[in-house]
């Protein structure tokens, strides 16, 4: 489903990816960790064409991304993204924060919309916060608010950037709650994230990156209980 062959990223003189190889499956749940600056959230937005790839292919579903005649808006429609800092449109109320891509880029008319998003609030369990608005809400019910506006745009894919930094500890494991629901579901999910534990508990892989290379990419079990490369290791004992 998605899929880097060789590919490289620079910003100016500055090479953020280098030589990246990586393949995910359909229904593969795929987190990434490594240091501040290795260039995790670039090879993210290279997913969704946040960012543009300097050389090398990399294909999304059908989408050739290193094409300069590929659709974005059809590539977008098909993956929800969810940062850090939530990005919900705080003068919109939760519902409008929600059926705006659905009604605005997909054409769902407004009705149908609002029962989708009332579904996905559902799943994140907050139909109630319906009416509210972004700033009445813990930044835990925010975070959920942004999975279930990603996922009112019905995507193959999900892309998660450090969902649960920005939160109090105590609001992480909803937004987990949420995301694990997502796997058991059967979502492809690209995950960067510093939660070892759910890396451990659901990723099928995970993807260690360093200075803008994959240093190792190992199932978790195999990864945690027994890092091949010494950069791998060092960053482990640093988190314990
Ligand atoms: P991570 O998510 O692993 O912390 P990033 O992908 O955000 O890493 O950044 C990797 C490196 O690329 C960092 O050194 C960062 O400063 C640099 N970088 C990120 N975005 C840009 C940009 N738009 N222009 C120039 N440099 C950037
Ligand atoms: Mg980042």
């Amino acid at each position: 489903m998605i899929e880097f062959r060789n590919v490289n990223k620079h910003f100016g003189q500055f090479h953020v990816l280098k030589q990246i190889n990586l393949s995910i499956r359909q229904g593969e749940v795929v987190v990434v960790i490594g240091p501040s600056g290795s260039g995790k959230s670039t090879l993210l937005r290279c997913i969704n064409r946040l960012e543009t790839i300097t050389d090398g292919e990399l294909t999304v579903n059908d989408s050739q991304l290193h094409s300069k005649k590929m659709d974005v808006n059809k590539l977008r429609r098909n993956i929800g993204m969810v940062f850090q800092h939530f990005n919900l449109y705080p003068h919109m109320s939760v519902l409008d924060n929600i059926t705006l891509a659905p009604t605005k880029v997909s054409g769902v008319p407004k009705q149908e919309a609002k029962q989708i998003a009332m579904q996905y609030l559902e799943k994140v369990g907050i139909p109630e916060k319906a009416d509210a608005f972004p700033a009445q809400l813990s930044g835990g019910q925010q975070q959920r608010v942004a999975i279930a506006r990603g996922l009112a745009m019905k995507p193959q894919i999900m892309l998660f950037d450090e969902p649960t930094s920005a939160l109090d500890p105590e609001m992480i494991g909803e937004v987990l709650d949420v995301m694990k629901s997502l796997v058991h579901d059967g979502m492809t999910m690209v995950v960067v994230t510093h939660e070892m534990g759910f890396a451990r508990e659901v990723a099928d892989r995970v993807v260690f990156m360093d200075q803008g290379v994959i240093v190792e990419e190992a199932a978790p079990a195999e990864f945690f209980n027994n890092p091949k490369e010494e950069r791998a290791r060092l960053f482990l004992g640093r988190l314990l």
